[in-house]
């Protein structure tokens, strides 16, 4: 038991270096970015071509980053009281433009005063991952619904879209590492999620049919508001 708790406290090290390490990284990769983009419209033929695949490989590391890595915060994770409705707050603040901007709509109903414990960053990272599938999974008039409740001693958040679903041999295979059926895509961002959410004790369920849509359900134990935390 002790060697394990040494593990997982290692493991967490290493989690907050690589994700102080991509921040880093960040800057420098939109600057390469910009560059590379000047020579590409002053260039022909072959040297053109080297720069597009520059370009593709350098979005592609930005991905990762995204996927894996954006919110975890520099920091040892303490452990929070999350209000669910200032969280979504932040989280639609980032992607209800990314929707509006491919002409779908998002909406939500999140009343106040439904609390977990965690940590903000992660939470916002794996919420992330969800709606950013649903929003990249949406066709014709896509829409992307989430709403939460309490349930006994549980906090219940749904997302649902009208995207193009998936076959349960695909659902099986959720949250393995680096399966991913975009040209563009990591594989990496469910595997995070599955992660961060069984870390705060919560659990994960997708409900999924090819040509209709997806709906995630995640469940947490409720905290209950003001309650001063112990670390
Ligand atoms: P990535 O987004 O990089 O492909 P993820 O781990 O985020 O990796 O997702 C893995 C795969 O799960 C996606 O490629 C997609 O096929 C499927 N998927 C996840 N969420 C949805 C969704 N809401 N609708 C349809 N397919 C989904
Ligand atoms: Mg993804």
């Amino acid at each position: 038991f002790n060697r394990e708790l040494q593990r997982s406290e290692k493991m967490e090290i290493i989690s907050e270096l690589a994700a102080s390490v991509a921040h880093e990284v960040r800057n420098p990769l939109q600057v390469t970015r910009g560059f590379l983009q000047l020579l590409q419209g002053k260039s022909q033929n072959k040297d053109r071509e080297y720069i597009t695949l520059a370009l593709k490989e350098l979005d592609r590391a930005s991905s990762i980053i995204t996927d894996f890595l954006t919110f975890a915060k520099p920091e040892i994770d303490h452990v929070q009281l999350l209000e669910l409705s200032d969280e979504f707050r932040h989280i639609e603040g980032i992607l209800v433009p990314l929707a509006n901007f491919q002409g779908s709509k998002m909406t939500s109903r999140i009343p106040k005063g439904l609390y977990i414990e965690g940590n903000s960053s992660k939470f916002k990272q794996a919420f992330i991952n969800i709606v950013k599938n649903s929003i990249e999974a949406l066709q014709e008039d896509g829409q992307i619904h989430i709403w939460a409740y309490m349930e006994q001693e549980e906090v219940v958040i749904h997302i649902r879209d009208n995207g193009e679903g998936m076959e349960p041999a695909e659902m099986a295979r959720l949250g393995e590492p680096y399966f991913s059926n975009k040209t563009k895509g990591t594989g990496l961002g469910l595997m995070v999620t599955f992660r961060i959410i069984e870390v705060m004790r919560g659990e994960l369920t997708f409900h999924s049919k090819k040509g209709v849509g997806t709906e995630v359900i995640v469940r947490f134990p409720a905290a209950s508001g003001g309650e001063t935390l112990s670390s």
